[in-house]
């Protein structure tokens, strides 16, 4: 079993590469019974955001993401087994290894300034080498004791740099999880582990905090590649072993413009935050099952052979993590949506859009919801229900509210189709519907009725009669009923009309076909 953790700064902001990769994370932990934690790295006092930790836990938690340790577990001895975890709180436990290091040689006190540090960097660009601290550049690397107990008497501020035991021409051999073997270039620089205020910088702190929770497996986002050298050196250093690292591929896309894909940008793309998919209404779960399908190359085949079985039982696998890019794909989300919705039962289909609603369209939760059956009943014609094959025309809450929009308000349906026919064409038809119409007619009587306006005013009621000699007809009994179905619904395309009329009443049809030829 692993333990596997989170470990966000609390700025409140997760992203769907957060979600990707604590989902990876969580599975990877509770595939085996194995852990997963909470920790905050807030050593960045400038970005913390109050409430920041609720909004994870619950962002997650909607996702059906659960932690068993760790921040926000502070009253129960078990998930607070390794605490605290706030690195804000930790910063003692921090000095004990900052001082070990010292002791040993490994970290240095540097009294550098900012003005110091600005020349070290134009030096370093005249001598066209890289910048940073280190070698002969690294000026306080080699004070002698009474110089570094002088500048501490004195009061200088200091930072404590780790000396770095790496070699320029070196390389490290690393094992991501993900990757597989990877070379990477050895840290050389005397990075800062303590900044000036006392508090450690997040790669100080991580490499402690992984090692002390006991962190066994770490996935985290591809970003983090780059500061491996710099984390192996420090776990070096400090005399621990390395937990594995999984660094992600990133979220790509397919950009339009130039028809290649593209990371996934904070700035162009909506869809890379989760409020997107809160806003819109996305069911949590075929967001699960979607980014299942981006991590694990095999889950696809596993849930279309066991579509019965619970997505948790997925023997989610290290192993089948995409390498390269993890390609998102919108119509492949919807398609999965629509899979996922038709399986569920009226009932959750009714919660879910339910909450949606008094979450994010108070008004419709009040009035469209006011008649359960009738919801209940348009559900049930738009999911299918007690056809052969259930229908797939739901994909996310906004979504269907706009194409269920006419059973309450036609004026404010944003998708409108309008009528082939000219007016009086239409008025005559649909004077003729409303002249042979009566409400108890079943389906079929309902149809025949239309078959005979058909005949009666020039159209083919028989489509056989119709395909052998179109000529000879204005249309055919299809070009009625899309007449009928416009007048009441503003929509050439519906379920059943027949249905729709009788979920909807004689009333309310008479109004909209009155409106029509008024
Ligand atoms: N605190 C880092 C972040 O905000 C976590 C990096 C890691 O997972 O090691 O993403």
């Amino acid at each position: 079993a692993e333990v596997t953790r989170m470990a966000p700064s609390p700025t409140g902001f997760i992203h769907l590469g957060n979600l990707y990769s604590a989902l990876a994370d969580e599975r990877i932990a509770h595939r085996k019974k194995g852990v997963f934690y909470l920790r905050i790295e807030d050593t960045d006092a400038k970005r913390k955001v109050e409430g920041a930790v609720e909004t994870i836990i619950n962002v997650l938690r909607y996702f059906d993401i659960e932690f068993d340790e760790g921040a926000g577990f502070e009253d129960s001895a078990e998930g607070n087994a390794y605490g605290p975890y706030f690195q804000r709180q930790r910063v003692e436990i921090y000095h004990t290894y900052v001082k070990e290091l010292v002791k040993k040689g490994l970290a240095y006190p540097c009294f550098c300034t900012e003005d110091e540090l600005s020349k070290v960097r134009e030096q370093q660009e005249k001598d066209k080498v890289l910048t940073g601290y280190y070698g002969k550049y690294a000026t306080c690397r080699n004070l002698s004791y009474e110089e570094i107990e002088k500048n501490i008497k004195d009061g200088k501020p200091y930072v404590v740099r780790l000396r770095s035991q790496g070699q320029p021409d070196k390389e490290i051999t690393f094992v991501d999880s993900i990757k597989g073997e990877i070379k990477l270039p050895e840290n050389i620089h005397d990075i800062v582990i303590l900044k000036q205020d006392g508090v450690p910088t997040y790669h100080f702190a991580h490499a402690v905090d992984d090692h002390l929770m006991r962190t066994t497996m770490v996935i985290r986002g591809g970003e983090w590649l780059a500061s491996v050298p710099t984390h192996y050196e420090l776990f070096n250093l400090l005399g621990f072993k390395m937990p594995k690292y999984g660094h992600t591929a990133h979220l790509m896309k397919f950009d339009e413009e130039t028809g290649g894909k593209r990371k996934l940008s904070k700035r162009k793309d909506p869809e890379l935050s989760l409020d997107y998919y809160r806003k819109d209404g996305y069911h949590p779960y075929c967001m699960k099952v979607y980014l299942l399908t981006l991590l694990n190359s095999n889950f696809e085949e596993w849930h279309d052979k066991f579509p019965d079985k619970d997505i948790n039982e997925f023997p989610f696998s290290v192993d089948n993590m995409s390498k390269s890019g993890a390609l998102f794909d919108k119509d492949k989300l919807h398609n999965i949506c629509k899979n996922e919705l038709s399986k569920l039962s009226e009932d959750e289909v009714y919660d879910f859009l339910y909450d949606w609603a008094c979450e994010n369209e108070p008004e419709k939760c009040k009035v469209w919801f006011a008649d359960k059956e009738k919801m209940l009943a348009i559900l049930r014609l738009y999911m299918g229900v007690g056809m052969k094959r259930r229908r797939k025309d739901l994909v996310y809450a906004r979504q269907v509210f706009e194409m269920i929009a006419y059973f309450f308000d036609l004026e404010q349906q944003q998708e409108k189709d309008e009528f082939k026919a000219d007016k009086a064409t239409v008025d005559e038809v649909l004077r003729e519907y409303q002249a042979s119409y009566s409400h108890d007619d079943d389906n079929s009587q309902w149809f025949n009725k239309l078959k005979e306006i058909a005949d009666k005013l020039g159209y083919a009621s028989d489509m056989k009669a119709y395909k052998a000699d179109p000529e000879k007809y204005k249309g055919n009994v299809s070009d009625i009923a899309e007449i009928v179905r416009i007048a009441i619904t503003g929509r050439a395309n519906t379920p059943d009309l027949w249905s729709i009329v009788h979920i909807m009443g004689e009333e309310q049809m008479n109004e909209r076909i009155n409106a029509v030829i008024a």
